[in-house]
């Protein structure tokens, strides 16, 4: 099978199969053999690994992950292109297509059965419109994952990977951080998809920490914690954390806790680390243990 990275073949494969992109599943194709190389060498796929490809669209990057790694399942959820996938995988033994939603499938499953629950690699080009809850599920599901390598908006691909103090910093950065190392590998223009995305693209790698990149008592009220510090950027951090009802916290145990990491009482949740939100974090519980006991 000739390669769909090609433009021509991906055009000759929709007009044969009268294929009709549906905006609502985020269908922009890859029509860029030097993109999808680049997603490959920094996947690092070898013949040893299974991968999980999310929405694989007529099989373009299915076909390089096929060749490279011993077993493929990808997954898609728009029934029209599974027969287009039957057709344009046909030389693979080694690849399963699944029809239906990513965010449903149950996922440690999959895994349990075919790779006996050792870490998957997951490549995709993910549709824009569910980046975080797809990328956040696999973090929070315990599912084992070695690397995501993927096609993001680069916007989010920045956000990813802000450190403290920039513009683009934020819960999506400490979450990210918390499981994973994040590097952005290319920037991907419009041109290199079909139909062209309104937004410039990127290709973020997230390879998993062995352990969580900081050791928290309570992982959850950690989250709500960070969330609720950028719930209002510009306020501070005291102000912020005492004015989220979910949390519970007085003013004056914010800016005690603050006072005990020798933090000035001003400072905005957006100059915080990750492991000073950690420690925040459980110098809060602390709070409540001696408040409850
Ligand atoms: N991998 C192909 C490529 O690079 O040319 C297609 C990428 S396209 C950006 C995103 C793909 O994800 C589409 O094929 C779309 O139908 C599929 N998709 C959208 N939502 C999905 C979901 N919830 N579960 C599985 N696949 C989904």
């Amino acid at each position: 099978m000739a390669s769909l990275g090609i433009p021509r073949n991906t055009i000759e494969i929709l007009q044969k199969y009268h294929f009709n992109f549906q905006k609502k599943f985020g269908q922009n194709f890859l029509i860029d053999t030097s993109v999808l190389e680049r997603i490959m060498k920094a996947a690092e796929i070898t013949k040893d690994d299974f991968c999980l490809e999310i929405g694989p669209g007529i099989g373009t990057m299915t076909q390089y992950l096929a060749e490279t790694a011993r077993e493929v399942v990808a997954v898609e959820i728009d029934k029209n292109l599974i027969p287009i996938l039957e057709d344009t995988l046909s030389d693979y033994e080694n690849v399963t297509v699944i029809n239906d939603d990513i965010l449903k499938l149950d996922i440690p499953k999959i895994v349990e059965e075919r790779n006996g629950g050792r870490p998957i690699k997951v490549v995709a080009n993910l549709p824009y419109y569910i980046t975080t809850p797809i990328i956040m599920g696999l973090f929070e599901k315990q599912i084992p994952v070695q690397s995501i390598t993927v096609m993001v908006q680069k916007e989010v691909a920045e956000r990813m990977q802000a450190g403290p103090g920039t513009k683009d910093y934020g819960a999506l950065s400490l979450a990210v951080q918390y499981y994973a190392e994040p590097k952005v590998v290319a920037n991907v223009p419009p041109n290199c998809f079909i139909p062209r995305p309104n937004v410039g693209s990127a290709v973020i790698r997230l390879t998993r920490h062995e352990k969580p990149a900081v050791q928290v008592e309570d992982e959850r009220k950690m989250f709500s914690l960070i969330k609720a510090s950028f719930g209002q950027r510009r306020k501070t951090l005291v102000n912020s954390l005492s004015n989220a009802p979910e949390l519970g916290i007085s003013r004056d145990h914010a800016a005690a806790a603050l006072e005990k990491m020798g933090l000035p009482p001003m400072i905005r949740g957006e100059a915080l680390t990750l492991e000073q939100f950690a420690e925040l974090s459980n110098r809060i519980s602390v709070f409540f243990a001696e408040s409850e006991g």
